[in-house]
């Protein structure tokens, strides 16, 4: 009985000490287990022909898929037929379970449980049974799909900031060149090798004011973005301009760890920029200098004009009695001549001296304005039995009376006296808003402008019709264009050819800040 009772002890010996081992396997499983937890998102099982015969639970918390769904059908038969997968990867997939090989990360295409394909990524290791023989294999599986899209993201916006047609340097806190693109590289001058670990300072040119680098400093240590303009230096001496933008770049924890320079070269506009200066300086010194002169030499042109007219006026009184017909004639045409030549001359002193006043732009009601023109037109009014009509309501401008009264009493009197010789003229004056600006319109029944004359109407001395049919030295409407333009303004005119015209003046609401 004694070795029975031995036989007992022993056997709940051993089943103690096998207890312990089994206690001490169920914690090495768990760590196992949450050791792969940890690199992978689920388990799987195939046998000897690849078919799946388990998955894991978590197959479906990662994908939205049961994992019934894969028993039974081999990886290639639940691959993602939207996608391509390279051919050689299957193939050498294919070669090493052939040859029973364990395999790492093979990548292929699963479609998740809204249809999605999602980017897999698989490992696995042979089996086998006890007597040696191939049971399948066994392995993790895990949707990279995520990490995947966001190395393409980074991809993306890293050839973005390569490929940018903007400079683009970043700098550690101590301004120390940390990367910089191909732009960088094409503008400087200097290789990224260069440049890598210097500080931008290399570029600097003494030229950029001290100002421009306090500001800039003091915004970037405040953690704002400073944005200003640089005037550097390519590594071959060059002077170029910059535009930059440079801002502190923080770490996810909210710590500025860099600094982000955007950078645009713009020496090319900077030149453009002096350049157009230039040539504006040089156009409105000219246009001084021509008004200047239309003005000297219509003045001075006025005193031998004046002697001429006189004398010839004298000599035909003294030699009146002995000339005949012929003479008598020329005498005219001389005479006629002279005056007309001064008329000339002084329409041409009234547009020369658009403007030259300065006086200052007032407040104008253009009824009031309106009234004074056709006060002017009376005459002319009353002889040919013209009807002008004004609307009550014209808006007020920012202008200069004696200009705004000769702008329209030029454009009223044309009205009436291009007027068609089968009807009494009739011109009306309206106002419209046109939003930035007053339109006004002063409308005729006259004998109207062809489309081709629009535009030439508006010249010096240009006329569409001779004098024997309609007086004048087409100066008028050069005259109202230049007042137009003086108020910030512009004037055109809309016809037809024997039925009319309206000559259109458009002015600012807002007084301009620069008279024309
Ligand atoms: P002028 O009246 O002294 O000829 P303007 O500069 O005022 O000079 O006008 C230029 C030309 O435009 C005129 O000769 C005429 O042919 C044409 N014109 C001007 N106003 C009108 C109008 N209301 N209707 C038709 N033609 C016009």
């Amino acid at each position: 009985m004694i070795g029975n009772a031995d036989t007992l002890q022993d056997a709940l010996m051993e089943i103690h000490r096998l207890r312990a081992e089994i206690e001490l396997l169920k914690v090495s499983e768990k760590r196992h287990r949450e050791f792969s937890e940890t690199i992978a998102d689920w388990f799987w099982e195939t046998d000897t022909e690849q078919r799946f015969t388990w998955v894991s639970d978590e197959f479906q918390t990662v994908l939205g898929v049961s994992p019934q769904r894969l028993v039974g059908k081999r990886r290639w038969d639940v691959a993602s037929e939207r996608m391509e997968i390279d051919s050689q990867q299957w193939q050498a997939h294919i070669a090493d379970l052939t040859a029973r090989r364990p395999f790492r990360d093979f990548k292929y295409w699963l479609e998740d449980g809204d249809g999605r394909p999602c980017w897999i990524k698989v490992s696995g290791i042979p089996r086998f049974h006890p007597d040696g023989s191939f049971a399948g294999y066994r392995g993790t599986g895990t949707n990279i799909t995520a990490a995947v899209e966001t190395a393409h993201r980074m991809n993306m916006l890293n050839r973005a900031v390569e490929q940018s047609p903007a400079s683009i340097v970043i700098t550690d806190l101590s301004a120390h060149i940390q990367y910089v693109n191909a732009e960088f590289m094409k503008v400087t001058g200097y290789s990224a090798e260069e440049a890598i670990g210097r500080n931008p300072r290399i570029l600097k040119s003494d030229l950029t004011p001290v100002e421009t680098y306090d500001s800039m400093w003091s915004a970037l240590s405040a953690g704002e973005k400073w944005e200003g303009e640089l005037i550097n230096r390519r590594k071959n001496g060059e002077l170029y301009w910059e535009l930059a933008s440079i801002q502190p770049i923080q770490n996810v924890e909210g710590v500025v760890t860099n600094y982000l320079a955007i950078k645009t070269d713009i020496t090319q506009q900077k030149l453009n920029e002096a350049r157009l200066a230039n040539l504006v300086n040089e156009l409105h010194r000219s246009n001084q200098e021509l008004e200047q002169f239309a003005y000297v030499a219509s003045h001075d042109l006025r005193q031998p004009l004046r002697m001429i007219s006189g004398y010839l006026g004298m000599l035909f009184k003294t030699l009146g009695p002995s000339l005949n017909d012929d003479t008598r004639t020329f005498f005219g045409f001389a005479i006629e001549g002279a005056k007309r030549l001064d008329r000339m001359i002084v329409d041409l002193l009234e547009y020369s001296r658009i403007g030259r006043q300065d006086a200052p732009q007032e407040p104008m009601n253009l009824n009031e304005v309106l009234a004074d023109s056709s006060r002017h037109l009376e005459v002319a009014v009353s002889e040919l039995g013209a009807a002008v009509t004004i609307a009550p309501n014209l808006p007020t401008i920012h202008g200069d009376r004696l200009e705004l009264v000769r702008l329209f009493q030029n454009l009223i009197g044309n009205a009436i006296k291009y007027c068609a010789p089968d009807r009494m003229p009739r011109v009306e004056v309206t106002s419209s808003d046109g939003g930035t600006e007053w339109i006004l319109a002063v409308k005729d029944n006259g004998i109207g402008i062809g489309p081709d004359d629009l535009q030439r109407v508006f010249g010096i001395f240009q006329r569409l019709v001779t004098r024997d049919q309609y007086e004048g030295t087409g100066i008028g409407l050069a005259v109202c264009r230049k007042i137009a333009e003086h108020h910030g303004g512009r004037i055109w005119v809309e016809s037809k050819a024997d039925e009319g015209s309206t000559f259109f003046v458009a002015f600012p609401k807002k007084q301009p800040s620069t008279a024309a």
